[in-house]
């Protein structure tokens, strides 16, 4: 085989490559929608009967890729159901509709817990003695592609879904946050804009919250967001997508922000 050949031969490898994969994508996102996923949205999720129809079909299709990409575990002998996991898959896909998106790249792996778990933690002081205690978690994301969720909090966050209070969405903000490579409250917004206004609205933002709290002053937005910005970000991606019509009236700079990076208008999905 010639040089001339050879590289023919590499190329039309390559477009062939290419072509497969997107007639495989193609072929995946036609499979329909298992009825009883949809049956499970509905019924669980309250703001998926209220989504316009385009955005139920790409709800849908991203809860496929979910399904299919991420791997579940149960923990603590808690039996895995569709239940379970497309309760799961349906509010996480939230994050992501209309945006360019890969799917939460770097996540791999979601643990479910019956109920709360217990995480043990190493805390270093200033004067440098670690210390070690035992926390009980509703949820947790770490970089390195898992969630740990507890069911139980999963459900009761997403019943009822005008409380500003949901783990699933609270802990795949962290996800999104983390794939910039660091979990610091600035997800990857796109442009040199974004990032000068996200700055300055959401530090604002993140120091009135802080006020709020040293001060004992009641506020929309939980008071865990005044931990450190990330958790904020994530305090407020809760609201955004449960509270939008208060945080859109007491907060509307916040709310343009995180309705860009979100490319969603929560506040017109109410009834
Ligand atoms: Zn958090």
């Amino acid at each position: 085989m010639t040089a001339a050949q050879f590289l023919l031969l590499v190329c039309m490898i390559a477009v062939f490559s290419v072509v497969f994969v997107k007639l495989k994508r193609r072929w995946f996102e036609r499979k329909p929608f298992p009825s009883e996923w949809q049956r499970i949205l509905a019924s669980n999720i309250p703001i998926y009967k209220r989504l316009p129809q385009a955005l139920q079909a790409q709800l849908n299709n991203h809860v496929k890729y979910f399904m299919r990409d991420k791997t579940f575990y149960g923990c603590d002998g808690l039996v895995l159901t569709d239940e379970i996991k497309v309760t799961i898959a349906g509010q996480a896909c939230l994050l992501i509709l209309n945006r360019p998106t890969n799917q939460y790249f770097k996540l791999h792996h979601v643990l479910v817990y019956p109920s709360s778990f217990v995480a043990s933690r190493s805390e270093q002081s200033a004067s440098g003695v670690v210390s070690h205690k035992k926390t009980g978690l509703l949820g947790e994301s770490w970089s390195q592609g898992k969630v740990i969720l507890s069911w139980d909090d999963v459900f009761k966050g997403v019943k009822n879904f005008s409380d500003g209070q949901n783990v699933v969405l609270h802990e795949f903000a962290h996800q999104l946050d983390q794939e910039s490579g660091s979990t610091n409250g600035a997800p990857l917004l796109g442009s040199q804009s974004s990032y000068q206004s996200w700055t300055r609205v959401l530090s604002s933002e993140f120091e009135r919250l802080q006020k709020q709290a040293n001060s004992g002053f009641s506020s929309l937005i939980d008071q865990y967001g005044a931990t450190n910005p990330a958790e904020f970000f994530a305090v407020v991606t809760e609201t955004f997508f449960e509270r939008p019509v208060q945080l859109r009236r007491r907060h509307p700079e916040l709310f343009e922000e995180m309705k860009t990076f979100y490319a969603v208008d929560p506040s017109e999905w109410i009834d």
